[in-house]
């Protein structure tokens, strides 16, 4: 592995001089920090699982109440690729600093239950998650246990257990709304913190990509780790375009080094 430039260990002693400063410390990750474990990213295109528009028409609320053997089709692989997926050590890290009490709260773009598999405790799944499915007509919510993996083994769509209508895994869908308790959830701890991290996420879905300026709006730092850039590189502390894998681990160690 190649060593990191004297400008990256530069930046990796600044983001920690800046966690350990900081009073109330929050992340936002988004799918950057699930590629290294092999998820894609299922909004974006090119990622081998769908040719030009189909992802917003496909993994659309209209397009699962109308044909949700249409929607089901298409999650199948990519249910299979999470069901299965580890964490990295990204997420590790992320883990180990909450578990330090430097780290406050995750909020996450994704739905692939990494940052639980990792340890962390306090996460805010703004996207909605697949650990849970909810019934489409009696709303009743079952793990995703049996039927995720029946699903993804052979393909059967999952049933309510109490009602026979079909169940939804409680992913936000494309025309669906987020989860209003964890936005408000997660705006909160946006206006709280002294510290947002962004991890993986080029923020470019709202309202999650709004977040970050609740927090600069009240005068929090703002750190930035994303190969691509951001609406909010120009108002970052600092912006660090490098490997998650490989950076978190690093700037943790240098965090809880000290104490
Ligand atoms: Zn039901």
């Amino acid at each position: 592995m190649t060593p990191f430039s004297s400008q990256m260990l530069e930046g990796i002693e600044f983001a920690a001089e800046l966690i350990r400063s900081a009073r109330h410390v929050i992340v936002l990750t988004g799918a950057g920090i699930s590629t290294p474990s092999g998820i894609p990213d299922f909004r974006s295109e090119g990622t081998g699982l769908w040719s030009s528009d189909r992802p917003m028409e496909v993994a659309s609320l209209m397009t699962f109440r109308t044909h949700p053997e249409l929607f089901f089709d298409w999650f199948r692989p990519l249910a299979g690729q999470i069901y299965f997926a580890e964490p990295n050590l990204a997420h590790l890290g992320l883990a180990r600093l909450e578990a330090s009490g430097r780290l406050k709260a995750v909020l996450t773009q994704n739905v692939d239950m990494l940052h639980h598999k990792a340890g962390s405790k306090r996460v805010f799944e703004l996207h909605g998650t697949l650990r849970t499915l909810s019934c489409t007509r009696c709303y009743q919510q079952v793990g995703y246990g049996d039927y995720l993996l029946a699903f993804i083994e052979d393909g059967t769509i999952p049933y309510c257990p109490g009602c026979s209508a079909i169940l939804k895994p409680d992913i936000i869908l494309f025309g669906e709304q987020l989860p209003q308790k964890i936005l408000f959830e997660a705006q909160r701890e946006a206006r709280e913190c002294d510290l947002f991290i962004v991890v993986g996420s080029s923020l470019e879905v709202l309202p999650v990509a709004g977040l970050p300026i609740q927090a600069l709006d009240r005068g929090a730092h703002l750190i930035i780790i994303n190969h691509s850039p951001t609406y909010l590189n120009v108002r970052a502390d600092i912006v660090l375009p490098e490997d998650v894998a490989r950076i978190i681990p690093a700037i943790v160690e240098r965090v809880l080094d000290d104490h």
